[in-house]
């Protein structure tokens, strides 16, 4: 038996959670630790009360999906929701959060981010990372 690391622990848990999305253009996962323990989750979906993209089809704007909040903000919105600090903390993810994603990330005092793919525009959130020191690991390319 071989025990995951945390790492490979919080991104498996990262694709458990992306099951739940309701967007299947992309379907994303995040999950915010702190001390090794889980604070909030997050995954792709639309409003609350609003109908999701697996029913009625996507909202395209551009060549994307504009209808759902995306799983790094819905990880924040959670926690503000149950009142969990999450300053200081960590934040694993699917993929390299969004620009808007990675804005609202580094005002919420996360302090490390942990990938497990690339995104193919991620280059703002690189930029903006790392002007802000925050470390950004992307374990496969
Ligand atoms: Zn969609
Ligand atoms: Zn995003």
């Amino acid at each position: 038996m071989t025990r995951p690391t945390l790492e490979e622990y919080f991104l498996g848990i990262c694709d458990s959670v992306s099951k739940r999305g309701t967007c299947d253009r992309k379907l994303v996962g995040a999950v915010i630790v702190r001390d090794k323990m889980i604070l909030s989750t997050g995954y792709n979906g639309s409003p609350r009360g609003m109908p999701h993209c697996s029913d009625v089809g996507c909202e395209i704007e551009g060549d994307h999906c504009i209808r759902t909040t995306h799983a790094e903000a819905n990880a924040l919105i959670q926690a503000a929701r149950h009142g969990i600090k999450i300053d200081k903390a960590e934040l694993f993810c699917t993929m390299v959060p969004c620009y808007s994603c990675a804005k609202l990330l580094v005002n919420a005092g996360i302090c490390k981010v942990t990938a497990k793919e690339d995104y193919h525009a991620s280059e703002k959130t690189k930029k903006l990372f790392k002007s802000v020191f925050i470390p950004l690991k992307i374990c496969k390319s």
